[in-house]
C-alpha cells in the first residue's frame, strides 16, 4: 500500500511583483534581479513594465 508521505515542504510562493499574483514555480515565465533580488514574473509583459519602472513595484 503506498505512504503518503505527509511533506512539509515549505514551498513560498513567488510573488509577481507586478501583478500581485502569487507564482507556483511553473507559473513562472520571466525572471528579473533587482538591486540582488530576484523577482519572478507570470509573464514577460510583466518583467517589462518591471524593467522600466522597477521602483514602482519594489518596496
Ligand atoms: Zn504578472
Amino acid at each position: 500500500m503506498p505512504k503518503t508521505s505527509v511533506q512539509k515542504k515549505e514551498v513560498k510562493p513567488k510573488q509577481d511583483p507586478v501583478c500581485k499574483k502569487y507564482l507556483v514555480e511553473y507559473e513562472i515565465r520571466a525572471v528579473s534581479k533587482y538591486k540582488r533580488l530576484t523577482y519572478y514574473f507570470c509573464s514577460n509583459s510583466c518583467m517589462e513594465k518591471f524593467k522600466a519602472a522597477p521602483k514602482c513595484y519594489t518596496q
